[in-house]
């Protein structure tokens, strides 16, 4: 089985088009220690042939023309045969318009994505005729049909931010999605967001040879020290890397690889010289970035 990181970013990507932070800056500036991200998305293949992504970036486009496996073999061929999404914010979904140019695959979503597809106009650009919709419900593995087993997990997070009921001070807690992916005897698990690390989460977990998790933020409140808005990272959804009850803290006995994407511009651990940085791979965790692949034999 092969993971190949398509994207490493949250959504903003890194340098983030209207940030001038610090970590942005030297991004912009070519500086080696900050390295451009995408958005979140990451694939999956059993054979190094027909692939799996996992979210459906909006820089979708730039991640295939820079991934040569992401690319035709043919007159008008594509290895990706099946998008799982996980989420349903705009940075999970946005870059399925990417696909549109008449070209087969397979959908895979909870019922409550399909839906909001199904709402939105602009995604009937995807042919039902040859874009087939799988409605996949957590806990039930599928055969994707290329190799791979695919099973929805739940993870604690929040409603996407354009369904938000603005008023509210306080997340509206929602049920966000992980994707396990069974292949030739491995599993990877991607999860790009997770608002909590619960026992029940920890157990969700369990047995996966590569984890891809949520390291949106480093500390909690870091957006608000930065300057760069008003919500804490529980308020986004999004457990924080640091912290009693951080990710570095509740994953540390996970046995498997475990690899941070969903990476915010904020989060000091993007640079490489970085205090943060070092504490992170101390702790045995590896920061993704775009590229990066990974192999389990
Ligand atoms: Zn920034």
């Amino acid at each position: 089985m092969k993971c190949l990181v398509l994207g490493s970013a949250a959504g903003g990507g890194f340098p983030q088009w209207n940030c001038g932070c610090r970590h942005c800056a030297l991004a912009r500036a070519g500086d080696p220690r900050a390295k451009p991200r995408t958005q979140v998305s990451v694939a999956v293949s059993a054979d190094g042939e027909s692939w799996l992504l996992v979210g459906a970036s909006p820089d979708l486009r730039q991640q295939i023309l820079e991934n040569p496996a992401m690319a035709p073999r043919r007159l008008r061929d594509s290895p990706i045969a099946g998008v799982v999404l996980v989420s349903a914010d705009i940075d999970g979904i946005a870059g399925l318009l990417v696909l549109r140019e008449q070209q087969a695959f397979r959908i895979f979503a909870p019922a409550s994505t399909l839906r909001i597809l199904e709402e939105n106009r602009l995604f009937a650009s995807l042919d039902p005729a040859l874009v087939e919709r799988v409605a996949i419900e957590a806990g039930v593995p599928v055969e994707t049909g290329f190799g791979l087993t695919l099973t929805l997990l739940e993870m604690p997070g929040k409603v996407p931010l354009y369904h938000e009921d603005r008023s509210l001070a306080v997340a509206q807690a929602a049920v966000t999605y992980a994707a396990r992916v069974e292949g030739g005897g491995r599993t990877a698990i991607v999860a790009p967001a997770c608002a909590a690390v619960t026992d029940r989460v920890l157990e969700t977990l369990r047995g996966a040879d590569v984890l891809f998790f949520d390291g949106t933020l480093f500390t909690d409140d870091e957006m608000i020290e930065a300057g760069l808005g008003q919500k804490t990272g529980r308020r986004m959804g999004h457990v924080s890397v640091a912290g009693p009850e951080g990710a570095l803290a509740r994953l540390a006995a996970f046995p498997g690889r475990k690899i941070f994407v969903h990476i915010n511009n904020s989060n000091p651990m993007l640079l490489e010289d970085s205090e943060e940085r070092a504490v992170v791979e101390r702790a045995g965790f590896e920061v993704g970035y775009d590229g990066m692949s990974v192999e389990l034999g």
